[in-house]
């Protein structure tokens, strides 16, 4: 949510920014906007909408020369997505980018208005740039220090004075990695962002600044120097391309057999001493969004296969709610970017109250992977679509072989086909996505629809759950999630002829229950579409998965409903990989 770089010591930064900003186009958008510095003048140039119309706007402006550069996408938060919103901001000798929520702008707006200090937009981040410049007499650190004692809230900042030829950088809840070389120094929201510039960089921690100048960067805190480790970037870390896809959608989803090899390969050795959750008396899973329907997932296999009592929350309200842990309690906590803001605030909680966490988590450089007591890494790569694929798929996949692992150790299960199962997983997989024509003619079937359900029991029901979230996300398309055996208690009366109606079966137990609640919905003129890994005759259209073990069940049918939702949305010509105010990794709350 909201890209950020700076950059210092190029000849061209104007070059390096947008194709910064590009590379961080996926964590979602609504404006974007540039500041270029030299050692006289500050130019600022901002616009509405994609990066696209900024880079027209520079293009036709006179750029001063500059070797010194901010640039950032907002996705609003405080004022409607508009020019003067955009950032950077400018407040006397202050110019600045932000990602966050400054949570008490408007009690220090109103004392900065009471000083004299005017204001020109509706954000909060004008305020903080104000504040900054309110303290600021010729110590810049000492201007940051004073406001920052002053604001509440999360964010990264990189600021310029008018009068100083370096680049400030601070984060609290938002992350900010710093990039090293000889040829300019870069700060960015995200690695992807400065990958191209350099492979040296370092992750800035909260309390820290960083001051970066052309030759050097000197990190603070509390006053001091302090010494940074020098990471160097994995090379296929930085690696987002498209290549032959025609969206990064299709690319992550057809990347899900790879991926699924890799995570197990890499968790494989390690699944006795991961996986013991016997020592705990129950689980909390917490997460958001499709993070939390795989846990979701999670939660019913550890549930059915492993008698294990588990809490599964949204992260948003786990981390207000009174939450017991009156038995001994591991926290689960899974984020693709490790930087959820609710999910990192959530074992926050959890650790304050001294229970163990354990993050299942895709960028191993982040704060939920840094922060938390245990990491299981899901080896899903860049992911850059806004819509989750092959993350997902991992997610499920290591709570599948948490929750088998789990029940071998408490003997409720004794035999290893799941192992042998998962080696063929990829396999498998593929065949299910080489089966694109299928999906494209159900595709054509409810494209034009607005309105579409979901059913499903138990697992089935939590399929259901990440099937129609993936088909609101891209498409648009409204659709909801029911549990079979609830539809008639009230939601049976929006069912009408011909609306489609998908009904997830792959558990022989409750199946002819699901199947009678399909029956149900038919009679009363649904366009019925069953998804299931054995054959059900008598529905309008059929879509079948190979069946495995129940463990990895939900592994071969998820990715066709990705599909579905993908080939409906590109039918409705959406804008697939950015769907409409949708941000990629959601840094505030
Ligand atoms: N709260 C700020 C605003 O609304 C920053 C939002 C962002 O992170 O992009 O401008």
């Amino acid at each position: 949510m909201c890209g950020i770089i700076g950059v210092i010591g190029k000849e061209d930064p104007v070059h390096a920014l947008l194709d910064g900003l590009k590379n961080l186009e996926y964590r979602g958008y609504d404006s974007a906007g540039l500041a270029l510095k030299n050692y006289y003048q500050i130019q600022v140039i901002k616009s509405v909408g994609k990066i696209a119309n900024l880079e027209e706007k520079v293009s036709d402006t006179s750029l001063i020369p500059a070797f010194l550069g901010i640039a950032h996408t907002r996705w609003a938060t405080h004022g409607s997505p508009s020019e003067v919103n955009a950032h950077p901001h400018t407040s006397g000798k202050v110019t600045l980018v932000h990602n966050g929520i400054i949570e008490n702008a408007k009690e220090i707006k109103e004392r900065l208005v009471q000083e004299g200090i005017s204001f020109v937009s509706d954000t909060d981040t004008e305020v903080a740039a104000a504040l900054i410049n309110f303290y600021y007499e010729k110590d810049a650190i000492q201007a940051i220090d004073l406001a920052l004692n002053d604001i509440v809230g999360s964010y990264a900042f990189l600021i310029l004075f008018a009068d100083s030829n370096q680049l400030y950088a601070l984060r609290k809840d938002s992350p900010l990695v710093v990039g090293v070389s000889d040829h300019g120094n870069f700060v960015a929201s995200d690695i992807v962002a400065i990958a191209s510039w350099t492979r040296q960089y370092f992750l800035l921690e909260e309390g820290e600044i960083a001051v970066l100048s052309d030759s050097r960067v000197d990190v603070f805190r509390d006053g001091k120097t302090v010494e940074k480790n020098i990471l160097t970037l994995d090379q296929n870390d930085g690696d987002s391309s498209k290549g032959q896809y025609e969206h990064y959608m299709l690319k992550e989803i057809m990347e899900e057999p790879m991926v699924i090899e890799k995570t197990l390969n890499s968790i494989l050795d390690h699944l006795d001493t991961f996986s013991d959750l016997t020592q705990y008396e129950q689980i909390h899973i917490v997460a958001c969004g499709s993070a939390m329907y795989a846990g979701m997932i999670g939660k019913s296999l550890l549930e059915e296969y492993a008698s294990f009592p588990v809490i599964c929350e949204v992260a948003s309200e786990y981390r207000y709610k009174n939450i017991l842990y009156d038995r001994k309690t591991l926290v689960i906590l899974i984020s693709q970017s490790g930087e959820t803001a609710d999910t990192i605030a959530a074992m926050r909680k959890a650790k304050d109250a001294s229970v163990d966490t354990l993050a299942i988590v895709n960028v191993k450089t982040s704060t939920l992977a840094r922060e938390s007591d245990r990491q299981i890494f899901i080896e899903a790569g860049p992911e850059v679509a806004v819509a989750t694929t092959k993350a997902y798929i991992l997610q499920v996949f290591v709570l599948a072989l948490l929750s088998y692992q789990t029940a071998v150790s408490k003997g409720m299960v004794h035999d290893s086909s799941v192992l042998v199962e998962a080696r063929k997983l990829p396999q498998m997989i593929s065949e299910v996505l080489n089966r694109r024509d299928e999906y494209i003619k159900i595709a054509e079937k409810i494209y034009s629809q607005e309105n579409i359900f979901f059913i499903g029991r138990k697992i089935d029901y939590a399929i259901s759950l990440e099937g129609s979230l993936k088909l609101k996300e891209v498409s648009y398309i409204h659709s909801e999630a029911y549990q079979a055996g609830e539809l008639k208690h009230g939601t049976i009366s929006l069912i009408h002829e011909g609306m489609p109606l998908i009904a997830i079966l792959t558990q022989e137990d409750i199946l002819k229950k699901t199947l009678a609640n399909l029956e149900e919905a038919k009679s009363r003129g649904a366009m019925t579409i069953v998804v299931s890994n054995q054959s059900i005759p008598f529905y309008d259209m059929e879509i079948l998965v190979p069946k495995v073990n129940a463990f990895l069940q939900p592994i071969l049918v998820v990715p066709c409903l990705q599909l579905l939702a993908y080939e409906v949305a590109k039918m409705r010509g959406c804008d697939i990989d950015k769907p409409r105010n949708l941000a990629k990794s959601v840094t505030v709350e």
